[in-house]
């Protein structure tokens, strides 16, 4: 067997495990999960209808309760018959990405900061998805120093700041990553990169050396921000990643989705916040689901999410509490909830 670099190993598996080989071994077979999680007599054939693909980690998996058809993060990844129903008021763009992309990957909305789709590559499928129908194969980012991405951050002074999201901008390697740090170091005015990534928390063994080193590259600040919905998404391995992260100066936020029968309950979303600020991460966005066709049956109405929301409110103290927004296409900034 080859032997693995150190760089790609997680710096805190015992393992010393190579993260591509960890993502190697996920589950893409909806019926080798159930079997894993000691699960009977869910309908599984409705897997092959989907164009929206199985897939989830091995240690996301590992968090499942055995045995718990209803577990909530069973829930999350679970195919469901009412992925394939036509609903009114749902759309494929949900959030409006084609309406703000000058260049193919490249979407600007808001003032101040662009969004560069880098991969349609996941570590999990979210069923929620809002990105379940974004055209990935036209709008993979083209990030190299004299790419027409970096041209038009050159030329927009006014953006400061890049978020990286996807897919998945850490299914990247490192040394993609590394060309894009080094396309970005050219622009003196971008002094911000921020990472959104559900590998954070449901590949942990990502969190390698190799990556750490790649962003100490940035000459500007690197922000994370993690994507959890439920505290069971949380435990040793992970908050053992964001404490390294943390250690390394980096700050971490998370943005979590409402999602019906998931997190829909105060008592559920409080845990979480206490859970993540455990873990060094300040709870940041709670957003209304998305309204993507195929994820109807995670949402819930917006008086059922204020009153969950008030009860949490009720709960927390102020910096925990996390703000409730909806992004809807055409607006200059995400859009807070109101509920009083
Ligand atoms: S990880 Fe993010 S982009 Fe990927 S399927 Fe889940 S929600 Fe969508």
């Amino acid at each position: 067997m080859s032997e693995i670099p150190m760089s790609s190993v997680a710096v805190f598996s015992p393992q010393n495990r190579d993260w591509k080989s960890v993502v190697s071994e996920s589950f893409r077979d909806l019926d080798a999960l159930l079997e894993f999680c000691e699960i009977d007599g869910l309908r599984t054939e409705i897997q092959a209808n989907q164009e929206f693909t199985f897939r989830v980690t091995r240690y996301f998996a590992s968090l499942i309760e055995k045995g718990n058809a209803l577990d909530p993060l069973l829930l999350q990844v679970l195919p469901d018959a009412y992925e394939l129903q036509m609903v009114d008021g749902y759309s494929e763009d949900a959030v409006g990405d084609r309406l703000s992309m000058p260049l193919p990957g490249l979407i600007h909305k808001y003032h101040g900061r662009v969004l560069l789709t880098l991969t349609g590559a996941c570590a999990i499928h979210c069923r929620y998805c809002f990105r379940r129908h974004y055209p990935y194969s036209e709008s993979n980012t083209d990030y190299c120093v004299n790419s027409e991405v970096v041209k038009y951050l050159s030329r927009h002074t006014e953006v400061n700041e890049v978020i990286l999201s996807g897919g998945d901008p850490l299914m990247l390697s490192d040394q993609k990553l590394a060309n894009l740090v080094t396309s970005l170091n050219q622009v003196p005015h971008i002094r911000s990169l921020r990472i959104h990534s559900r590998v954070l928390s449901v590949l942990p063994e990502r969190v390698t050396q190799g990556l750490i080193n790649t962003l100490h590259q940035f000459r500007g600040r690197v922000v994370f921000v993690t994507h959890i919905n439920h505290p069971k998404e949380i435990s040793e391995p992970n908050q053992t990643a964001f404490h390294l992260l943390s250690q390394q100066g980096y700050r971490l936020f998370n943005q979590s989705v409402l999602l019906k029968r998931v997190n829909d309950s105060p008592q559920t979303l409080a845990e979480l916040s206490n859970k993540l600020f455990e873990s060094h991460i300040i709870p940041y966005y709670l957003h209304r689901l998305d309204k993507v066709q195929g994820a109807a049956h995670f949402d819930l109405t917006a008086e059922e999410s204020c009153r969950i929301y008030k009860q949490l409110r009720n709960r927390l103290p102020g910096y925990l509490l996390p703000a409730m927004v909806e992004e809807l296409p055409g607006r200059a900034s995400k859009t807070p909830v109101l509920c009083d």
